[in-house]
């Protein structure tokens, strides 16, 4: 009889991508996957670090499968345990211990394990680590859109992030194997890709200078394969907003207008301390660029509130930057002081309830201005991807998302199914956030 495993995924869209990948490996090698509750014999975690939090739900998750069997194989992988492996080998809830760069060796480990019974710790020091893992997926749990890694690691060394310490230097996937994923993936009907990675900016930055390939190239080269229609990017940095970034991409019907571009302060006092590599201008005129490219874009982004030595002064300022780009939408983030990082020792550490004060008005901010784009889109034609089917008051229909990421629903008729691509017009809102369109045709 095959052995039962339950998965479990903490953090990121990379870490819920490579869950995806190890699960597939312990399909092709026989293990049954199973619901994360009783009655598995080997408990996956694939824990993250991203803050003191996740290290501990990490550890919780851990505990909480040796509790639901006793007897079962518990795994951890992933962030935390390359930034925490003493303490994970001296806990006895866990027997196997995989590495960021390991995962790809699931199976073997496993039987490794089976045959010695005694606990394995496989972490290698990630800093040294120059290949990129490659793992791959044929299916993803998501319906229609399918997230592909292209890159890992990150040489950024942001004072308040671990990543870099748990991730290591930056390594990006080949071309040829991003796009064998790409096919598979639109050989089973996915229509929308997103290029995803820790700091996926760097694409290509690793490769020998005779073969550099770039990000733009990456896309160039994805945009080719046949059946995807829609290509959208995972978070970027200021940075890479060039001209011949902008000129390249937009030549690309299927790049979806939708740009994540990472700020986290308006304020240059607090860039600078948090050793982002850009002023709070040159990230506007990145934003000028993008508009002079695209007439409507959703740019959206990430800010944390109550960083160390923020002053009210920085904040009023990083909000007025905010309020003045017209963002669709903004992450809003009080700061969490993450242990080994520079930021956790710096002085002027500020009281949660400054945090959660900046943190109220800021999120206003957002609610406004996410409102204000979805607003303008009513009486325009929008492309959606029809998702799944809801109901709103009573009504059943498609829920959808725009090349924009808007989200509006279309009626339910036979005339669709789920992961078609329709041209609908928004005609007003649906639900909270959600536009309500009417379908004009059928691609
Ligand atoms: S860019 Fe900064 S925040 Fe992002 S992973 Fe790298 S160090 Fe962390």
């Amino acid at each position: 009889m095959s052995k039962k495993v339950a998965l479990h995924n903490l953090g990121c869209k990379v870490n819920a991508y490579e869950v995806e990948a190890m699960q597939q490996l312990l399909e092709k090698a026989g293990y049954e996957i199973v619901p994360f509750e009783e009655g598995a014999d080997i408990y996956l975690i694939n824990t993250c670090t991203v803050t003191n939090i996740a290290d501990r739900k990490s550890r919780q998750m851990l505990h909480k499968a040796k509790k639901m069997n006793p007897d079962a194989i518990v795994v951890a992988t992933g962030c935390y345990v390359q930034t925490d492996t003493q303490k994970l080998e001296a806990d006895s809830a866990v027997d196997l211990i995989l590495g960021n760069n390991q995962k790809k060796q699931i199976v073997e480990a496993l039987e490794e394990y089976e045959k010695e019974h005694a606990k394995k710790v496989k972490v290698i020091e990630i800093n040294k680590t120059k290949e990129y893992e490659d793992l791959s997926i044929g299916y993803t749990a998501e319906h229609v859109r399918a997230y592909i890694k292209v890159q890992d690691g990150c040489n950024q060394f942001c004072t308040y992030c671990i990543i870099p310490y748990a991730r290591g230097r930056v390594r990006s996937r080949k071309i040829a194997e991003v796009l064998e994923e790409v096919r598979t993936l639109a050989a089973r009907g996915y229509k929308e890709v997103v290029l995803t990675g820790i700091h996926l900016s760097s694409y290509g930055l690793d490769f020998p200078k005779e073969e550099r390939e770039s990000l733009l190239s990456l896309i160039q080269a994805v945009h080719e394969v046949d059946g995807i229609a829609r290509i959208r990017l995972g978070s970027l940095e200021p940075r890479i907003i060039t001209e011949e970034f902008m000129e390249g991409i937009s030549a690309l019907p299927k790049v979806c207008p939708h740009f994540h571009l990472s700020l986290q302060s308006g304020c240059d006092k607090t860039l600078k301390n948090m050793n982002r590599r850009y002023s709070a201008p040159e990230y506007a005129e990145k934003c000028e660029l993008i508009r002079r490219f695209y007439p409507a874009p959703a740019l959206t982004t990430d800010v944390i509130v109550g960083f160390p030595m923020e002053t009210e002064e920085d904040f009023e300022d990083s909000y007025e930057f905010v309020k003045n780009i017209h963002f669709y939408e903004t992450h809003i983030f009080k700061y969490s002081r993450r242990q080994g990082t520079k930021a956790a020792a710096m002085d002027g550490q500020l009281t949660e309830a400054v945090k959660a004060q900046r943190s109220e008005k800021m999120l206003k901010l957002h609610e406004i201005r996410a409102k204000e784009y979805e607003t303008a889109m009513i009486g325009r034609t929008l492309e959606l991807l029809l998702e799944e089917e809801v109901e709103i008051g009573g009504k059943t229909y498609f829920m959808a998302h725009s090349k924009e990421y808007v989200r509006a629903v279309i009626e339910k008729t036979d005339a669709h199914k789920v992961n078609d691509l329709v041209k609908a017009k928004a005609v007003d809102f649906a639900d909270e956030h959600v536009l309500l369109a009417i379908c004009e045709d059928l691609y």
